[in-house]
């Protein structure tokens, strides 16, 4: 099989053993979505939800992000690690949104990229699950890992091989990939003991036996 065939048979495997993929971290809006990527970094997306349970009601708009106290927003947020920085960040991206965006997050990846904290990774996550388009494939840790090992890309820098997935996979499967080989890297596909034995894919994958 050459790649393309190997990564649409990935996509239809997956796909049955994952229905209905999507972000575990919950959200109402796009806005919720970018706060919780910043908490997310660096801990559980089980513990961001605890957070953002009473978070997202308390705060539903940029406004409301840029007028609280940073004192009060970090009393909010403080259960999560670095939760001063964490603070300090939304209350610039909610700065950034009233004074580029009219208070909204814009649905494209040029703009997305200029807010403060926002790269790639993070401007396909939230176009992909709050917006339902697909411009590019969100390289996280464990993408790149289960890209290396499924022989999809040599690459390691997460630019080239967001570039080497595109080219391989149908436009309308970049954001369900990037989220299919998250839950096979959680369950399976671990970064010290990848767990061949029970793997889906371990019949068409290059590092099943190493
Ligand atoms: S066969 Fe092993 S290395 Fe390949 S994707 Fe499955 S768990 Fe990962």
């Amino acid at each position: 099989m050459d790649k393309k065939a190997t990564v649409l048979e990935i996509v239809n495997r997956l796909d049955k053993r994952y229905p209905n993929v999507k972000t575990a971290l919950n959200f109402n809006s796009a806005l919720d979505l970018l706060v919780a990527t910043i908490l997310s970094a660096q801990t559980t997306d089980v513990n961001v939800n605890k957070v953002t349970e009473n978070l997202f009601k308390k705060y539903k708009t940029a406004y409301d992000y840029a007028k609280v106290s940073l004192e009060e927003l970090e009393n909010d947020i403080r259960s999560i690690n670095f939760y001063k920085n964490k603070a300090k960040y939304i209350k610039n991206l909610a700065n950034t949104l009233i004074e580029k965006f009219n208070g909204q997050v814009p649905k494209t990846m040029e703009d997305l990229v200029t807010l403060p904290g926002v790269g790639r990774k993070t401007a396909n996550i939230v176009l992909w699950n709050a917006f339902g388009i697909n411009e590019g494939v969100a390289v996280d840790t464990h993408v790149k890992r289960l890209s290396n090992r499924l022989g999809l890309t040599e690459n390691t820098d997460p630019e080239k091989i967001e570039k080497d997935l595109m080219d391989i996979t149908p436009r309308e499967h970049w954001g369900k990939l990037s989220h299919l080989l998250i839950m096979l890297g959680r369950e399976i596909c671990k970064a010290k003991a990848p767990n061949h034995k029970i793997c889906p894919l371990n019949d068409i994958c290059p590092s099943s036996k190493t």
